[in-house]
């Protein structure tokens, strides 16, 4: 699963800061090949909003369950802490 630091971590597709308290989701890594143009997107934390609008998503996400990994639109943090708490869940990929 890719790692998120707050004031670090860039998203691959606005190239801003994620910020703490904006809504975000994660993809583990999955694509092996560094010249493949998909490539910096595997493995990252990518703001929610940005993730939903891009216009390589339906080809990312194709290609991320074709790998054998999951993603949902439910896959996102931060979550209300009870909800957290409640489902014990963090945002999608394998541990
Ligand atoms: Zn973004």
């Amino acid at each position: 699963m890719a790692l998120y630091h707050p004031g670090v971590t860039k998203c691959p597709i606005c190239n801003q800061l994620v910020g703490a308290s904006q809504k975000r989701t994660g993809f583990s890594h999955f694509i092996e090949d560094e010249n493949d143009p998909l490539w910096r997107f595997s493995d990252a934390v990518i703001h929610y909003d940005c993730f939903m609008n891009w216009e390589s998503k339906e080809e990312y996400l194709k290609r991320y369950m074709a790998a054998g990994l999951k993603w949902t639109p439910e896959y996102y943090e931060p979550k209300i802490a009870l909800n957290v708490k409640k489902k014990g869940r963090i945002y999608g990929g394998k541990l």
